[in-house]
């Protein structure tokens, strides 16, 4: 027999990371740091920290329709328009609704970054922790299944993770919103400081805080050993950071990994499923799709990682079909794709506060003010489950605005100088949606993409407990804003769809028992242990707060004990 073994060479890493954005991204560092040679394995295009961020140094003025929307784009592209963020100088970044198709059984605004770096170049950056609550919620208030983790399993890897990251906040002692390793907080303005005394004198167990958030407000060692640099409050992030302000992959783990000399990264490589090796009963590496060139590839190795981003990840494993499972890797008890969660996003407010009219703030602060949950915290206190937390931020309507205002000559000019005279203030909810087992990803038996990988059906919807949680949000944001002094005060609901939230969770879940759950407490398969699930999909339940922190810290924890597992070989 002849063996190719420098063919086999080449494609044998110690370790695979299927994703490039913020969970992959670590999962890269951390195996690269600790000696394994490392795939990452990208289904979009190389995007280089700096060099990829073409629109970054723009002016509104040097885009062809000033950053307005242009009506058949949108109707071109309805669902992604739909996001905050997608706009002529962030739309490179964004998937088009019509080059990756999905089934909306139910209405699902799928938002979604296909490139080196995922969604980390576009996200809002909050970075809050989870606190025991959160962990222990399902058991408490009995709903979906136990964590097999609680906070102190994870809290020194949302420290190892928020040093490196860079978090800026402050030390607010709040029970339910543990501190972190901070970096100097941002301020809030007059207004918001207004309202934060009122909330204090108003209420108990309600605490404003300025939002914490992964940006470098003050560069340690660490950062600028990443080549990273002081954030300068220019609120342009989503084009990309050149300075490395905040964190993304891009700027931070991916340039980290890469020194290692450990790391390979393959952009252009759609993930099509996991390979399960019979014989070894373990999986033995991935089935790749060359997006040019469209060949189909194999890599192997020891351990994978998979971190495509929630979705995503429950489309690969439930594609990775073998003898031994006929229903996605690891899926023996038919679990996998349900029990999805998300944000609630839905009770959204305004309103107007008059005076401070001689008061402006520095900059364009890339954060809002934050309430941390203050329902059903301690025990069970309102007609609905779990709590949400508040956003809000007050601003003068601002110089941006001016570019919309009709005029000429010298006095238009001059007015675009000045902000508005009054002050108005936004405020929405972020609350915890119930994992059920109706709200659930599948894939579909006749529909494929472009790489001839079945497309996802979504079948995601909100509940009664959602509808009643904002209804409270609308009565208490309202009562807040009001006895704040704000005037004009107009809550609504948008009533937009599950997944415009962007923080989809679960269909892989962790728990105790491999009947009803997915991963172990290391984010291990129960039964194909050398895989790793570290992104959204591994979420039990979703709490209220951003995900992303737990995601990077789940994913650093996960790796750590992978490498020690090999090192016994257990994997
Ligand atoms: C506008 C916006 C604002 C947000 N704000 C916040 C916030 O303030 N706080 C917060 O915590 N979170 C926020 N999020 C959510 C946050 O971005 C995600 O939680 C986070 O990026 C998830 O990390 P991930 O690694 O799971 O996925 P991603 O960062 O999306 O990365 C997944 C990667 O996998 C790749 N991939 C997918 N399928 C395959 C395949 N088959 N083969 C190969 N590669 C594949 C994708 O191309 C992508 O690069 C926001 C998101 C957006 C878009
Ligand atoms: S606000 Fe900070 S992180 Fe965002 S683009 Fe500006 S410098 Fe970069």
């Amino acid at each position: 027999m002849n063996f190719n073994i420098d063919a086999d060479k080449q494609i044998t890493y110690d370790a695979i990371v299927i994703g490039s954005g913020i969970s992959g991204g670590w999962a890269a560092k951390e195996l690269c740091e600790k000696g394994l040679k490392t795939l990452v394995l990208e289904r979009g295009k190389m995007v280089e920290h700096q060099k990829d961020y073409p629109t970054a140094m723009k002016g509104v003025w040097e885009f062809d329709h000033r950053l307005k929307d242009i009506p058949a784009e949108v109707e071109k592209n309805p669902i992604v328009n739909r996001c905050y963020a997608y706009s002529d100088a962030t739309k490179h970044f964004f998937v088009k609704d019509d080059q990756h198709p999905y089934i909306q059984e139910k209405p699902f605004d799928w938002i979604r970054g296909y490139q080196v770096g995922g969604k980390s170049l576009l996200w809002a950056r909050q970075t809050q922790r989870w606190s025991q609550y959160e962990f222990e919620a399902p058991a408490r208030d009995g709903f979906a299944v136990d964590w097999p983790i609680r906070y102190k399993d994870i809290a020194p890897w949302y420290t190892h993770v928020e040093r490196f990251a860079g978090i800026s906040g402050n030390k607010d002692g709040i029970k339910n919103l543990p501190d972190g390793d901070f970096l100097p907080a941002w301020e809030l303005n007059c207004v918001e400081k207004h309202i934060k005394e009122s909330v204090k004198k108003n209420y108990q167990n309600r605490q404003v805080i300025i939002g914490r958030c992964a940006h470098l407000t003050k560069p340690n060692d660490i950062h600028i050993q990443q080549g990273r640099g002081q954030c300068q409050a220019r609120s342009l992030c989503e084009r990309g950071c050149p300075y490395g302000g905040y964190f993304s992959s891009n700027s931070s783990t991916l340039p980290w990994a890469a020194k290692t000399g450990n790391l390979t990264i393959r952009p252009n490589s759609v993930v099509h499923s996991i390979i399960y090796d019979e014989k070894s009963q373990k999986a033995s590496g991935v089935r790749v799709i060359d997006t040019d060139s469209k060949e189909v590839i194999e890599y192997k190795a020891k351990i994978i990682f998979v971190n495509a981003a929630a979705l995503n990840t429950n489309l690969i494993l439930l594609n990775s079909t073998s003898n031994r499972f006929p229903n996605g890797i690891g899926n023996d008890n038919d679990l996998m794709g349900h029990y999805l969660a998300f944000h609630l996003y839905r009770g959204q407010g305004g309103a107007t506060f008059e005076g401070y009219a001689d008061q402006y703030y520095y900059g364009r602060r890339p954060t809002s003010a934050f309430m941390p949950s203050f329902r059903n915290v301690y025990k069970q206190e309102t007609d609905f489950q779990r709590g949400y937390m508040v956003a809000f931020s007050a601003g003068r309507g601002s110089w941006q605005e001016g570019y919309g205002k009709e005029g000429f000559g010298s006095d238009w000019k001059e007015s675009l100088t000045e902000p508005s005279d009054q002050w108005g203030v936004y405020i929405q909810m972020q609350g915890e949606t119930m994992p059920k087992k109706e709200n659930h990803v599948r894939l579909s038996k006749d529909k494929v993409d472009a790489w001839g990988v079945p497309q996802l059906i979504m079948s995601v919807d909100y509940d009664e407990n959602d509808i009643k949680m904002i209804k409270d949000f609308h009565v208490q944001a309202a009562e807040m804003l009001e006895k704040s002094g704000c005037k004009n005060i107009n809550m609504f609901d948008s009533k937009q769809a599950p997944g415009l939230d962007i923080h989809e969770m679960g269909g892989v879940r962790m728990g105790k028992d491999p009947k009803t759950s997915l991963l172990n407490e290391w984010n291990q398969l129960h039964f194909c242990k050398n895989v790793f699930v570290t992104d959204g999909a591994c979420m039990t339940s979703v709490g209220n707060q951003n995900p992303s922190l737990t995601f990077m810290a789940l994913t650093a924890r996960a790796t750590n004990h992978a490498v020690e597992e090999l090192k016994k070989k257990n994997l």
